[in-house]
């Protein structure tokens, strides 16, 4: 079957497309105009483009990443990593603790996620109406959001067999009478390859690259790839512009910079990255709320081998999660946690495993047979569990993330719960990623070892693939940045539409809690700024993308 390519289809068609790498500019900084300019093209950004373009605003788009299509994903690690994630996917927490997964190129962390579809729990819901005063979100008012965004994202329930690494979960789950569910996937067409982590080969994920960007594109928007915002100009409480500098080839900052001007400008850099271009810009933050209180879901990892093959690397990466024992203690009660798999791919479990020489090679010599599960922490709603802090440092930013006692309680008791799984569904031997556990032979052997095991950053493996917060959304602004529909408190013509608005982590992950509440969110700014549409007041001097610069993919 032929792979149709958007992207290379969209260019040639005559997309406005203008690549960093590749743009010539002159010794005067030049500007571009248009109704609404967003910063980011992942899940927020993306969603907010098309709903925007739709209503007949001209839109630009910015991406510090590469515009890549399938024709590039190869389904290797080597090139998917550095190509298509933060920091090549080494980012991590400033002690080195945590290493999170954050998306870097066009279609944000959509092009590389997992496609498991999730909308957002009652219970945070519930808890963000009463603890941030959030309007507007309970689970009936973002149903219809909701029921757009998962028709709009052909979102459907795994219709197939999961694959066997999912396959133990669910049969530990079915052993224990534990509760499961059958994931939700935003895929058309899906060819089951495994590979949705380095990008989709097929196109089947529905990722903001091939379905609402190129949207977006067709309508008239303009998309700018390897640019930069790295300053919002503002005044009193209007933003009057925002700079993008050019990156080159390797994303090193290239001296182009551009002016991009709006009636309206939305931040969706996702968490991190939004508020450090907040911070970096000096905004008002009279609580000194930016960047505090960014959620992770600290994940936990508990790798089992078994008799026969599991070949986790092949097949939907995600199929089957339990939900057991993410809220049995009450929202702000002892941390819940969530028990999902991740996909089996040699680079990323090497890295997310431990020992050296000998015992390591001998664990990638059962890779196979390696089965993994993992449990993501709700963090964020136990009183001591703030979350990290971003703060800037020099010309880049630091992450610092406490892992405190209670998320040690919850580690402590979800590998336990994950070992006790593992060997309901027929594990031979289960090793809790930490070190100086080593392999355990049986349930009742990992029950005592698991209690007495020493926990601790850097010698427990702990990792991230849900970076939420640290520009969080409601109407009380001693504890809110924006209101309940991402309009900023303090600057009239800015929003912010990402993950960086939750005031907790979800305990579910994340991507269509953000299409549901920016699709609503779009949706009313549309309505704002459409009736008065109008082009921009003055036109640009040049017009860098209309003066012929290459469009390209790569
Ligand atoms: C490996 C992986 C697997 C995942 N699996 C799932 C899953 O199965 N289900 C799920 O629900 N969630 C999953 N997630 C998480 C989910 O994809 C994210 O929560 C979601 O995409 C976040 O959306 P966002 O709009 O906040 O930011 P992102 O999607 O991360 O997009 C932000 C974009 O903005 C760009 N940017 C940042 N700063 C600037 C700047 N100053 N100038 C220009 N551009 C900028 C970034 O380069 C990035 O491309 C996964 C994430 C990863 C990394």
């Amino acid at each position: 079957m032929a792979i149709v390519d958007p992207i290379y289809e969209g260019l040639a068609s005559g997309w406005k497309h203008l690549d960093g790498a590749l743009y010539q500019g002159s010794d005067k900084p030049q500007s571009l105009e248009a109704d609404v300019v967003i910063i980011g093209t992942g899940a927020g950004g993306g969603v907010a483009a098309e709903i925007l373009t739709q209503a007949g605003l001209s839109v630009i788009m910015v991406e510090k990443g590469p515009l890549r299509s399938s024709r590039d994903f190869d389904m290797e690690e080597r090139t998917a990593y550095p190509n298509l994630y933060q920091q090549a996917a080494a980012m991590k927490t400033a002690d080195k603790a945590i290493g999170i997964f954050q998306g870097r190129a066009v279609g944000g962390s959509t092009t590389v996620n997992w496609t498991t579809s999730i909308r957002t729990p009652a219970d945070t819901l519930a808890y963000w109406q009463s603890e941030f005063a959030v309007k507007g979100l309970s689970a009936d008012e973002l149903e219809p959001w909701f029921e757009q965004m998962e028709s709009r994202l052909n979102i459907s329930q795994w219709a197939f067999e999961p694959n066997r690494n999912n396959g133990m979960l669910r049969r530990g789950c079915e052993q224990l009478g534990w509760d499961y569910t059958v994931i939700k996937r935003n895929v058309l067409g899906c060819w089951n390859t495994g590979y949705c982590g380095m990008g989709c080969p097929v196109n089947a994920k529905q990722s903001m690259l091939v379905t609402t960007i190129p949207a977006a594109l067709s309508a008239g928007a303009t998309l700018l790839s390897r640019f930069e915002a790295t300053q919002i100009e503002h005044h009193a409480d209007k933003v009057f512009g925002i700079w993008v500098q050019a990156r080159d080839q390797n994303l090193a900052p290239r001296p182009e910079k551009l002016m991009l001007k709006a009636r309206h400008y939305i931040l969706a850099g996702g968490a991190i990255h939004t508020p450090v271009l907040m911070m970096r810009s000096g905004l008002t933050d009279p609580m000194q709320l930016l960047g505090k209180r960014t959620f992770l879901h600290p994940t936990v990892l508990s790798g089992a081998v078994f008799d026969e093959a599991i070949n986790g690397h092949s097949g939907a990466p995600q199929s089957i999660y339990s939900d057991q024992f993410v809220w049995r203690d009450g929202a702000a009660g002892e941390l819940g946690y969530k028990l999902e798999v991740p996909p089996i791919h040699p680079v990323l479990i090497a890295s997310k495993t431990l020992g050296f020489g000998k015992s390591h090679a001998e664990l990638m010599a059962n890779f196979n047979q390696l089965q993994v599960v993992i449990a993501l922490v709700r963090d964020g709603f136990h009183p001591e569990s703030q979350g990290g802090s971003v703060s800037l440092d020099g010309k880049g930013f630091k992450l610092d993330y406490p892992l405190t006692a209670p998320f040690w309680r919850a580690a402590r008791a979800a590998f336990a719960s994950m070992a006790e799984l593992q060997f309901a569904a027929g594990a031979r031997r289960v090793l809790p990623i930490s070190e100086g556990v080593g392999y355990l032979n049986s349930w009742q052997e990992a029950k005592a070892a698991i209690a007495d095991m020493s926990l601790a950053p850097l010698k427990t493996v702990v990792a991230s693939a849900h970076v939420m917060g640290g520009c969080p959304m409601g109407e009380d602004t001693t504890k809110a940045m924006v209101d309940s529909f991402g309009q900023s408190h303090y600057l009239e013509n800015l929003s912010v539409m990402d993950g960086s608005v939750f005031p907790t982590s979800l305990g579910a992950n994340p991507q269509l809690s953000i299409y549901g509440m920016v699709a609503k969110n779009a949706t009313a700014l549309a309505g704002r700024l459409a009736p008065q549409s109008k082009p921009p007041e003055t036109a640009p001097e040049t017009d860098p993308v209309a003066d012929g610069v290459p469009e390209t993919a790569a």
